[in-house]
Parts: C-alpha cells; sequence; structure tokens
C-alpha cells in the first residue's frame, strides 16, 4: 500500500492557501519507508500539520535546484540534527552533490550524521534506476525545464503470491517451506521439487510518477507508462500557456496521461494567479476522465 500526500501544490511563489512543492510517499512493505519528493519552504510545518515525522525520512528526491521545490531543505536538515540524528540522509537530485555542499555550508550546522548527495543524470532521455531496495525501486528521467531536471517514478517490485487451488492440484499444503520457495525460487519438498511459478502467481506492484516541473515531453510520456498515479505539472490553463513557459498546462498534461495509458492523473503547481481550479479539472477531464487537481494536505491511497 502506498500514501501520497501533497505538502505543497502552488508554482513560484506561495499563496495563503498553497505552500510551495513537496510530496510525501509512504511505502508500507515489510517496514514502512517515508520518502519525500521535492522540498519547498515550509515543508515542515506542512508535516506537522499532516502528522508526518521529520526523522521517518531518509530519502529526498529532488527534481531541480529551483528554491520553490528545495529551499526547505535547509531548515530540515538543522531539525533533523538538532533532533539528534544519527542515521545518514541520502539527497538525490541533478548535481545533487554541488548543491547539497553548498547547503551545508550554508550555516553551522555541525552536523552529527552524514548526508549522502546522489547526482542524477539530467541529459538525454535514458531512464535511470537510482534506489533499489527488496520491494521497490526509483527511477529517474531528464525533463524539459529552464535548468536540468528530472522526473521520478517510484516502482514497487512484483510479489509472487501462492494459489492454494495449484497446492492442492500437486498434492501439497501450506507451511514453512513456502517462505524458502519464495526466495529461493526451487526447493525440493517432501522429496518433491516444486518450481515457484508452478504454484504461485507474479501480480505487478503499484508505480507512481512525479514530473516535477516540465514542458510536455516524450521522456515523460516513457517513464509514465501504465502508472497508477501520475503527478503531472500543472501550472497553465491552455489559454495561459506561452512558448516560454517552461510548464505545461492543463490539458498537455492529460495528453500526456492518456497516451501513457495511467489510471489516474493529479494536476499540481498551480500558478498562484488562478482562485478557481474548476477549469482544470474540466479542461484535462476533456482528454483524461480520471484526473483530480492536487490541494495542501490532499491524500491518495494506493492498493
Ligand atoms: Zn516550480
Amino acid at each position: 500500500m502506498i500514501d501520497v500526500t501533497f505538502l505543497g501544490t502552488v508554482s513560484g511563489i506561495p499563496t495563503r492557501d498553497r505552500n510551495h512543492p513537496a510530496i510525501i510517499l509512504e511505502y508500507y512493505g515489510e517496514q514502512k519507508d517515508t520518502l519525500l519528493f521535492d522540498c519547498g519552504e515550509g515543508t515542515q510545518r506542512q508535516m506537522l500539520t499532516a502528522g508526518i515525522s521529520f526523522m521517518d525520512i531518509d530519502k529526498v528526491f529532488i527534481t531541480h535546484w529551483h528554491a520553490d521545490h528545495f529551499a526547505g531543505l535547509i531548515p530540515l536538515i538543522q531539525t533533523m540534527n538538532l533532533e539528534k540524528r544519527k542515521k545518514p540522509l541520502q539527497i538525490f537530485g541533478p548535481e545533487a552533490e554541488r548543491f547539497v555542499s553548498d547547503i551545508v555550508d550554508l550555516g553551522y550546522f555541525g552536523l552529527r550524521f552524514e548526508i549522502e548527495a546522489i547526482n542524477i543524470p539530467f541529459e538525454g532521455a535514458a531512464e535511470t534506476k537510482v534506489l533499489e531496495t527488496e520491494e521497490y525501486e526509483v527511477y529517474s528521467i531528464p525533463v524539459l525545464h529552464t535548468v536540468p531536471a528530472v522526473a521520478y517514478a517510484f516502482v514497487e517490485k512484483g510479489k509472487w503470491n501462492i494459489d492454494l487451488q495449484k497446492l492442492k492440484k500437486l498434492g501439497l499444503e501450506r507451511g514453512e517451506w513456502l517462505k524458502k520457495l519464495k526466495t529461493e525460487h526451487k526447493v525440493t519438498h517432501k522429496g518433491k521439487t516444486v518450481k515457484l511459478e508452478q504454484v504461485a502467481d507474479m501480480t505487478s506492484g503499484l508505480k507512481v510518477v512525479y514530473t516535477g516541473d516540465t514542458k510536455p515531453c516524450d521522456t515523460v510520456k516513457k517513464i509514465s507508462e501504465n502508472a497508477d498515479l501520475l503527478i503531472h505539472d500543472g501550472t497553465f490553463l491552455e489559454e495561459d500557456i506561452t512558448e516560454k513557459a517552461h510548464h505545461a498546462d492543463a490539458k498537455a498534461a492529460a495528453k500526456i496521461a492518456k497516451q501513457a495509458k495511467v489510471k489516474q492523473l493529479i494536476l499540481t503547481h498551480l500558478s498562484r494567479r488562478y482562485k478557481d481550479v474548476k477549469p482544470f479539472e474540466e479542461e484535462a477531464r476533456k482528454v483524461f476522465e480520471n484526473t483530480k487537481i492536487a490541494y495542501d494536505f490532499m491524500k491518495i491511497t494506493l492498493k
């Protein structure tokens, strides 16, 4: 299960109702993992309101180094230090080493924990696996913005589920031995050699994509293929978009959602000029029905 919480949903300048970009992804696997995507100014207070602990975050993914997407890192690192964090913090992003080192030089942090900065490729059109755990992988791909920028995909690994009917047919019973079968894929049980695929089916995992700031582009389409949730830049309405914008409009984002065959689209990073977001919903839904417009503290559960 995955919970996605939007902590900030505005573009460059915040409003009373919308904070700068930050998204929390909580993955409930063998243990809970909390991943933070972008970290705009004010993210800490948004986390407090949303009931998310600072100390649970071990991995931060920055899409690009514009202040509305990273300025919250400075106070977050300070808080982690004041709270006596010991475990390392990983920060992923294009040119992450340079920017993280600049951030750490900005004040007298007296850091008690290690910050590992991981550079993400930002040129070309290839997907890169930037993280792999037992249960999920995170990929990145370059996107089209005014500065080096990437989109991220969180991809849960497929899981083997034992089919009791298949077990029965082979005259086998449930038991501890199935654990070994799941890890080793082939075991000899009661004199019989059993392969995992004989008694189990592979179910595909969940996929969540976050674009950060970008013009509509093919790389986003590629990384979003069959995603359960696509969180796309939706800064403008189609009528207001200009060539200079380097952002997407609702209609263009919806087209990508449709072409990539995603299940659900959420538009975020809305310009403060729009007081009413209904037209965004209408514009996008003409192209892709299952669209929602993000608001601060919106929470989506995927199962
Ligand atoms: Zn932005």
